[in-house]
């Protein structure tokens, strides 16, 4: 491999590496207090989980914002949990918020497991992360 390939390949992996971080609605505080404290891990969580409630809202309700991993509507005041997909690479410095449903999240595992499905359809590159740290454990 060349080094322009070698660069260019290293390049791809860099912008399709993510860390999914699941945000269920039992996790929030501790993010918020996480990120209170300066951890910037989760002050990027909260950013992206704060304007997908935004979008929730703000969503006509003929046309509310879906589940990623099934139809089911996300509504304003129900329960559903977030994934977090954030860049590896810390100069992007906001990541995206993607809503699953109650009846599809039944534990951790699966609402990542159904993220990483849901993501995998637009970005067949995607390669996660397995990151540890200190808001949220492994991610
Ligand atoms: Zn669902």
């Amino acid at each position: 491999m060349s080094t322009r390939a070698a660069f260019l390949h290293a390049s791809a992996e860099m912008v399709a590496a993510v860390d999914l971080v699941v945000c269920r609605p039992v996790d929030a505080l501790g993010f918020i207090r996480a990120a209170a404290r300066g951890d910037r891990r989760a002050a990027r969580v909260m950013t992206a989980v704060d304007d997908a409630l935004h979008q929730l809202d703000a969503a006509p309700p003929r046309s509310p914002l879906l589940c990623a991993a099934c139809p089911q509507p996300l509504r304003p005041g129900t329960a559903y949990s977030f994934v977090v997909h954030l860049p590896v690479d810390e100069r992007t410095p906001y990541g995206f918020a993607l809503g699953i449903c109650r009846r599809c999240a039944t534990s951790r595992a699966e609402v990542r497991r159904k993220a990483v499905a849901a993501l995998r359809v637009e970005m067949p590159g995607l390669r996660v992360v397995e990151a540890t740290h200190a808001s949220g454990g492994r991610a």
